[in-house]
């Protein structure tokens, strides 16, 4: 069964150049971008190019080079904000999905959340 992928979502339209965005990075298959309303010091979203609607649909129904390219360049923009423990103090990454994650926008994204103490994972409720 696939998912149903709405091609009217926000960063599909950010992915097609119909809404502008601050690039962190962009390879052929993946684009990080700030998040409009940070959260953090540092809030990156980061996106496959792909139709995916979330990470289990990516993980699942995604190419192998679309994965790696993915990982890979979390990874470069872990070291390019300089936010690795091997560098700096640390960060929380978030993929929210469907109703009780409260995803908001159906095009699947990691957060990449940094640069001040997070807290606890989760807040009771
Ligand atoms: P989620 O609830 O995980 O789906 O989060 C969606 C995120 O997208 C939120 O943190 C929003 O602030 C962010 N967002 C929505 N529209 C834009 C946009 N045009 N550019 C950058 N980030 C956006």
């Amino acid at each position: 069964m696939p998912y149903a992928y709405d091609d009217q979502n926000i960063f599909a339209k950010i992915l097609r150049g119909e809404i502008p965005n601050k690039t962190v990075m962009e390879t052929d298959h993946t684009l990080a971008f700030a998040d409009i309303q940070p959260q953090t010091p540092h809030h990156v979203l980061v996106i496959p190019k792909g139709a995916y609607v979330t990470a289990d649909d990516f993980a699942l129904n995604a190419s192998d080079a679309e994965i790696t390219d993915f990982w890979r360049s979390f990874g470069k923009i872990c070291t390019k904000l300089a936010v690795s423990p091997d560098q700096g103090a640390g960060y929380r990454i978030i993929s929210n999905a469907g109703e009780d994650g409260v995803q908001d926008v159906p095009h699947f994204h990691l957060h990449i959340l940094a640069g001040r103490p997070l807290g606890r994972m989760l807040q009771a409720g």
